[in-house]
């Protein structure tokens, strides 16, 4: 609800609720599918010695991240990767990506996953959910098989393109096709995709549920399905979508449910699916660790003023500032780049190309300042990322948590700032009961080791 009226979540999904498989059926460009799919050559293994006991140290792996680390993602049973029987080819990807050990979460989904199992999983944002179910099904996917073998859905274009590059990272030896496929994109272009043979297809439930209805997304015998940021996958806007997808599996597919919430609406979704799931909750309060909170009262004609003074004062690797709407977003933008700090935006309402093209930079470093709506809240993961700025406050505690959660990325401290006024102030205290937590006022001085 909350996403559609700050800028038509609904809108940028590309798709709604209408039923797409009629009109498709209809329309004989895309449905020249009874053709088997073209034999695709596999692409050319590149030899590992198996047997070099050295293999480790002939692996390029990035710096190390000296930083600090709550026990969020270091509080483990000790586990190494090693541990899970994974093959060489993936420990050298899982390696190469600058993971050392596995985190909680990782330590506690992958054995579950390697054995088939389905997983209803509760970990907090930034705590290397990712890892934890592409590393068990990259691990269970089969390289000499022509079928889709693994399904992950997303509920945002952006979370899709940032989970298939993980994908892509750790699977970097293990010669697998792995398509994205997203609202917003040339429907032709995916056709084209899916019709080589794939292994795993990574997207957001709209666009999904489109080419399967045509026959083109050929999940018949897909054994594995994710669903990430599955609270919001489970609302009503994507609800059918995926169950519809869930339709078109075979009835012993393994599921596997990631989330940092769970809304009762997972409850019953769980009992028809997955009743006999495994559960993990490893999160015993809802805040992130790490991410010291403040809160500045201000009037609505002081923030830019109030913005100003703290982009120069903080200590920033990279920050993001949310505004509740998207006209606020692009007006801010253009402010505080006249004021010296350069600085991106991005809302649903621009186009797909230039948002990614945006999402790319920013993550890449090349600005270090962005100002978003909540398209960008969920699951979002810039290494850099240490402040985050909500220059409107949010209505909701979930958002609240989504947004807060950019910064703080597995473990690291992070800061967080709310710009409050006159009419927020019953909903900083509702959000701080909601949340258990407390959003302190902010001090004429940070402490840096804070947030750094
Ligand atoms: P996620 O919760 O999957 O979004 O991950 C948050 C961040 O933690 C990402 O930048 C990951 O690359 C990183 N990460 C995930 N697992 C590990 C690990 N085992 N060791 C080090 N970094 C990790």
């Amino acid at each position: 609800m909350e996403y559609r009226q700050r800028g038509g979540y609904r809108d940028y999904q590309g798709y709604g609720q209408r039923n797409y498989r009629n009109n498709y059926r209809r329309n004989d460009y895309y449905n020249n599918n009874d053709q088997p799919p073209p034999q695709v050559k596999p692409k050319p293994r590149v030899e590992i010695d198996e047997s070099d006991p050295n293999w480790k140290e002939k692996l390029s792996v990035p710096k190390k991240d000296t930083r600090q680390q709550t026990d969020d993602v270091t509080n483990t049973k000790g586990s190494d990767f090693e541990t899970f029987s994974l093959s060489r080819r993936l420990l050298m990807g899982i390696f190469e990506l600058g993971f050392e050990k596995p985190s909680p979460v990782q330590e506690e989904a992958i054995p579950l996953v390697l054995m088939g199992k389905s997983l209803l999983a509760r970990a907090k944002n930034g705590t290397g959910k990712t890892g934890a179910f592409a590393i068990p099904t990259l691990q269970r996917v089969d390289p000499n098989d022509q079928n889709i073998q693994v399904l992950v859905l997303l509920p945002t274009r952006e979370l899709a393109l940032q989970t298939a590059k993980v994908y892509k990272d750790l699977s970097k030896h293990l010669n697998l096709e792995i398509v994205t496929s997203t609202g917003g994109t040339e429907l032709k272009d995916d056709i084209i995709r899916l019709r080589r043979a794939v292994q795993i297809v990574i997207g957001t439930p709209g666009r999904l549920q489109d080419l399967a209805n045509q026959g083109i997304l050929k999940i018949q015998q897909c054994k594995m399905i994710v669903l990430d940021e599955a609270d919001k996958l489970l609302s009503p806007d994507f609800l059918p979508a995926v169950e519809t997808l869930l339709d078109f599996m075979p009835e012993d597919r393994q599921l596997l449910l990631f989330s940092a919430t769970f809304p009762s609406a997972i409850k019953s979704f769980k009992e028809r699916w997955i009743p006999d799931c495994k559960i993990l909750n490893l999160m015993d309060e809802l805040t992130l660790k790490g991410v010291s909170q403040y809160y500045a009262f201000v009037d609505e004609g002081q923030k830019v003023h109030c913005l100003y003074a703290l982009l120069r004062k903080l200590q920033i690797n990279q920050c993001i500032i949310f505004c509740n709407s998207v006209n606020r977003v692009e007006l801010l933008s253009r402010k505080i780049t006249r004021l010296g700090f350069p600085t991106y935006y991005i809302h649903g309402q621009m186009g797909q190309k230039h948002r990614n093209r945006i999402f790319h930079n920013f993550r890449e470093g090349e600005c270090r300042f962005l100002v978003c709506t909540d398209i960008f809240t969920r699951g979002i993961d810039i290494r850099n990322l240490n402040v985050v700025i909500n220059f409107d406050f949010p209505r909701s505690a979930n958002t609240y948590l989504h947004r807060i959660g950019r910064s703080g990325r597995f473990g690291h401290l992070g800061l967080a700032v709310n710009f409050i006024t006159n009419e927020d102030r019953i909903n900083l205290c509702k959000i701080e009961t909601e949340l258990n937590t407390e959003i302190m006022a902010i001090p004429a001085k940070i402490d840096t080791s804070l947030y750094t």
